[in-house]
């Protein structure tokens, strides 16, 4: 991977520095404020402290509205996340099943999955892993991470065992 990032830095000047500077218990520490943003980059937003936990999501409201086998969130609280530029588009669902409202947003100009609110956990935010400039601080033993609704996970989305799973969601 080192080989990789040396051979085509992301992301511009620097960010190979980046990650050995990320290694110190200072770098670690300093490194709580992060960036992301859509594919096209009109919306970007930046977050700051560490999220509250991963949430890995095996439902097929998320199969659907990812277009893939899962969503894989970083939950914030929403005063931890601050939008720029472009304002994002939303789209508010109403689910069959709770009869609650999900609340995704995304890109006007190209589409990216920027996450959702939702009714059931007010004052959080989930951001979508894959749209970090970084996502390099996600993982398992970093931070909480779980599988939830995997009673419809599909058999070729089977994923690493270091996880809690929950049949539904882990609020119980
Ligand atoms: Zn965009
Ligand atoms: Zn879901």
């Amino acid at each position: 991977m080192a080989g990789v990032l040396t051979a085509a830095p992301p992301l511009g000047k620097g960010a190979g520095l980046r990650h050995s500077f990320h290694d110190t218990e200072w770098g670690r520490a300093m490194a709580a404020d992060r960036t992301g943003g859509c594919v096209c980059g009109a919306v970007r937003y930046r977050t700051t402290g560490e999220p509250l936990r991963v949430t890995i999501c095996h439902c097929t409201w998320c199969q659907r509205r990812t277009g893939t086998a899962f969503g894989t969130e970083v939950v914030f609280n929403d005063a931890q996340v601050a939008f720029s530029g472009t304002p994002a588009t939303r789209y508010r669902h109403v689910s069959d099943e709770s009869g609650r409202w999900l609340e995704v947003e995304f890109c006007p100009r190209c589409g990216s999955n920027l996450g959702f609110t939702l009714e059931a956990t007010p004052g959080l935010r989930a951001v979508p892993a894959g749209t970090f400039d970084d996502p390099g601080f996600i993982g398992p033993e970093q931070l909480t991470t779980r599988h939830v609704f995997t009673r419809s996970r599909r058999d070729w989305a089977d994923l690493s065992s270091m996880v809690e799973t929950h049949e539904t969601h882990f609020r119980r």
